[in-house]
């Protein structure tokens, strides 16, 4: 029997309640077939840890990560804190090292969710967003100078190296390529940046050639805002820069439904370090501990990290549930319009995949 190995990061807020409750699914779903098993290792990195030693996680905390199969973590960050210390401090810490250059958000409506663009006759919506999830906007160079001064001066610093480039281009196209429309929308600023976007899309057009069965075109990123709320069955895979999907992927969420029910992974492709799965939602301390979280973002999460695992069955078998329980207003949280609890709806999808419902 295969087991993996499994590092489940909490963190804060609601993060923690999300992780526990999916790790109550998987113990059942591993027991289910019998087909595999979970060594599962919490850790308590998190903004609590920061206020009492200094640091969201130990130094080496990305390389005791690399014992793993796969990385399990919920969200971090408390209302206090600066988002940028926890956001360098934790999740970047960890992607950045571990080379998970590869951020994938699939966005789809589950059934029974309520969602913007349902029933105005503008079709479906089933997209896969890629982010560039290593350098970009968010490569951390720049700096202040002259504080204070009227001459202060504040850079941030894009950085797009062609290995950068290449390698989250071509990672889009075999997922386009992947799917069954074959068809890739690469969303840049070229008119506006012209270094770095201009790279962007010279890259998309000589990876292109290595996949002639994939459709693509180029967007720009303020019509793409347009498009995937006008026309959003035209669009299949997208990759965008870090900063341009990050905005992209807010916006698909919420015209999917809820924050609460969108997934994503930080893909390592090579697989030469894990890969860290986790809800796209924040702590949401407006309802921590309150036992109301919606956990169906996290258990998609989950069936991402199974995919990747190749726990192919199992992963279909959890969404099929978590599809079930959506169908069903009665199981809905309430940022979905309902009144259920974290605790109802996990039991119903651990009864869904049990057979009892
Ligand atoms: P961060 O800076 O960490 O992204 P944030 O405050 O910007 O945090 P979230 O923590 O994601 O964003 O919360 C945004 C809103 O969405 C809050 O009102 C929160 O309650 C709600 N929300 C987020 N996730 C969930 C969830 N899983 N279930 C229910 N509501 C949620
Ligand atoms: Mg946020």
């Amino acid at each position: 029997m295969t087991r993996h190995r499994i590092a489940a990061i909490g963190g804060d807020g609601i993060g923690v309640e999300v992780v526990e409750a999916c790790l109550q699914v998987l113990e059942v779903l591993a027991q289910r077939d019998g087909g595999f098993g979970l060594d599962v290792t919490r850790f308590d990195w998190s903004t609590e840890r920061y206020r009492r030693t200094g640091a969201f996680m130990p130094e080496d905390g990305a390389e005791q990560l690399r014992a793993f199969d796969a990385i399990l973590f919920g969200a971090v960050g408390v209302p206090d804190v600066p988002d940028h210390l926890t956001l360098w401090g934790l999740r970047l810490a960890i992607c950045q090292p571990l080379d998970q250059y590869a951020n994938v958000r699939p966005t789809r409506m589950l059934p029974g969710i309520e969602s913007p663009l349902r029933g105005v006759g503008r079709g479906d919506l089933d997209w896969v967003i890629v982010r560039e999830n290593s350098e970009g906007e968010y490569a951390g160079q720049g700096g202040r100078s002259h504080p204070g001064l009227p001459l202060e001066v504040a850079t941030d610093v894009s950085i797009f190296t062609r290995a950068g480039v290449e390698r989250i281009m071509r990672y889009a196209f075999r997922l386009a390529q992947s799917r069954p429309r074959k068809l890739l929308t690469v969303v840049t600023k070229s008119n506006a940046q012209r270094h770095g976007l201009v790279l962007w899309d010279q890259i998309a057009a000589e990876v292109a050639r290595e996949f002639p069965d994939v459709t693509w075109d180029k967007m720009l990123v303020d019509a793409m805002t347009v498009r995937m709320v006008m026309q959003p069955a035209s669009l299949d895979t997208v990759v965008a820069t870090n900063l341009h999907a990050d905005i992209l992927s807010d916006l698909a969420a919420a015209l999917a439904g809820s924050i609460g029910v969108a997934p994503t992974a930080n893909l390592n492709p090579e697989r030469d370090a894990p890969s860290m799965f986790e809800p796209i939602h924040g702590s949401a301390f407006d309802i921590a501990g309150k036992g109301v979280a919606n956990p169906v973002a996290t258990f998609w999460t989950a069936a991402l990290m199974l995919d990747h695992l190749n726990e192919t069955a199992a992963a279909n078998r959890l969404m099929q549930a978590v599809e079930a329980v959506t169908a069903d207003p009665a199981l809905h949280t309430p940022d979905l319009g309902g009144s259920a609890t974290t605790q109802d709806v996990t039991q119903a999808v651990i009864a869904a995949i049990r057979g009892r419902n």
